[in-house]
């Protein structure tokens, strides 16, 4: 086969190895560049930060020490008998890595039906949409394509004050393969990342401590939600300190001793193991030659316009690497864009309806604006909440925490925000996103019938609400 290609994707995470499929369906010759390596060397890994340190094995361990708590903790009041209820962290880490194999091995598997060449190697964009490749031996080959789509994707940010000390301090990579439930662990950032991977090693019995610089707790959610939520973390046991900023730590006779800062002055903490959790960085490391077109913006992300183009013809990027949030679904929708904008068609991606989920217990998931922010935009808005305490189902399932919100237009009741905290949030907010794509007002969604008993039933609580007739709250 020649060596040039309609497409050449350098990345086979969500953005990459998505865009790849799509635009080999639409017909395009194309080809996929990852430089991911089995533990030996020899193999390629498809799937990206996603499904091989991301999403994937953080949700299987979050579901597992999930179910864990409900047995050791949960199920007696409901009448359950599971006496000496015990985890073993091996087999749930042989658990979490089987999982991994069989999805990322099923992205080889879909390659291959759907025509797209998989090159092994680091990719490096050259002047003119020439990718060149060196494999693990160092060998070099190089290819053209019409059209590259750059989907390198972001890796963890590392902080001077904690630098990473194999087995002691780790970033979220090292979070997901402890060999044992650490007894005392320490977690600098309480974002996203370090609220599930606290909320992991918690339910298994750790000694959690969120260390966070900000006032805030998770700024970017609307604080009626990220109030409640906090309430709940902090009842479950998480010691989560706001204001705290980390100063230093160093690992002295099998311990991590962490220094931080607070309103209250210097503090210590002594850990068992410290994860860093503040963030992630695009991924650009030796990704451009110095022609080839393509330049980054102050933050160190591609520069890209509102359909992934980037400054050089034919080149394009997606996913973690151009701005936006840095989110696995919003990844592959930029892909399946760029494909079909190759492919010819005019597809846009529709940035105000990506949902967010923090897959804590409870749940966090929001799309759209968020009361603060309307605030500060000056608009007028009407709100509507419902607690899961009032719907029969969450009380059934034990879990009746949490709200459903929903933020609507003052004048044309459009809805502009939804967010919950509370039992399946994740999957709760979807109906949210449609809602929103369809231009739905708060009372479309009241005029809807849901079925009966769900926790569904309190999204249209919370539309009823918006307009003042929520029927099962006084
Ligand atoms: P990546 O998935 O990072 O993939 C980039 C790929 O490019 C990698 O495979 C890399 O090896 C390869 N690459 C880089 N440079 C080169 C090169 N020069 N040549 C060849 N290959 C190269 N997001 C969610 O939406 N939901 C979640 O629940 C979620 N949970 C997460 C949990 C954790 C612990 C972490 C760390 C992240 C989580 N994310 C989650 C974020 C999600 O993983 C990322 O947003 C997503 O993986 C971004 O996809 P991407 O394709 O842009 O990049």
């Amino acid at each position: 086969m020649s060596d040039k290609y309609d497409v050449i994707v350098i990345g086979a995470g969500p953005g990459g190895y998505v865009a790849a499929i799509k635009a080999a369906q639409l017909g395009l010759k194309t080809a996929c560049v990852e430089s991911w390596s089995s533990s030996d060397g020899k193999s390629q890994v498809l799937g990206g930060t996603c499904l091989n340190v991301g999403c994937i094995p953080s949700k299987a361990l979050l579901e597992i020490s999930h179910k864990f708590e409900e047995a050791s903790h949960d199920y007696e009041m409901q009448g359950i008998i599971a006496k000496d209820v015990k985890i073993d962290v091996t087999k749930m880490m042989e658990r979490k890595s089987g999982i991994v194999k069989q999805l990322t091995g099923g992205i080889a598997g879909l390659f291959k039906a759907n025509g797209v060449t998989s090159i092994h190697g680091h990719g490096k964009l050259m002047a003119n949409r020439q990718v060149e490749v060196t494999d693990s031996d160092g060998k070099t080959k190089t290819y053209e394509a019409e059209n590259v789509i750059i989907a390198t994707g972001s890796k963890p940010i590392e902080i001077p004050p904690a630098p990473m000390t194999e087995g002691y301090i780790v970033d979220s990579e090292g979070a997901l393969e402890f060999d044992e439930v650490p007894k005392r662990l320490g977690i600098i950032g309480a974002g996203v990342i370090g609220l599930e991977l606290g909320s992991v090693w918690a339910r298994l019995g750790s000694e959690v401590t969120v260390l966070e610089a900000q006032d805030t707790f998770l700024p970017a959610v609307d604080q009626q939600i990220a109030k409640d939520a906090l309430k709940q973390f902090r009842k479950q046991g998480l010691n989560i300190v706001m204001g705290g900023r980390v100063t230093g730590a160093e690992v002295k006779r099998k311990l991590v001793n962490v220094s931080y800062e607070d309103g209250k002055g210097k503090q210590e903490l002594k850990v068992d193991k410290l994860i860093v959790a503040v963030g992630r960085r695009p991924f650009t490391d030796n990704l451009l030659a110095a022609d080839s077109g393509v330049n980054m913006d102050e933050r160190g992300f591609i520069f890209v316009d509102e359909k992934c183009k980037t400054e050089a013809p034919g080149v394009w990027a997606v996913g973690d690497v151009v701005r936006g949030p840095m989110l696995a679904h919003k990844a592959s929708e930029e892909g399946v864009m760029v494909a079909e904008r190759i492919a010819g068609q005019k597809p846009q991606v529709n940035y105000d309806c990506i949902p967010n989920v923090i897959y804590t217990s409870p749940e966090v998931a929001w799309v759209g604006k968020t009361e603060e922010q309307l605030k500060t935009e000056g608009e007028a808005y009407k709100v509507g909440t419902f607690p899961f305490a009032a719907n029969g189902r969450a009380m059934a399932a034990n879990a009746a925490s949490g709200m459903v919100k929903i933020i609507a237009d003052e004048k044309t009741d459009r809805i502009l925000g939804f967010h919950v905290v509370g039992p399946q949030a994740s999957e709760i907010v979807a109906q949210g996103v449609i809602a929103m794509e369809f231009g739905s007002s708060a009372e479309d969604l009241a005029l809807t019938c849901f079925a009966h008993p769900t926790l569904s039933e309190s999204v249209h609580e919370a539309a009823l609400a918006v307009n003042g007739g929520a029927i099962h709250i006084a």
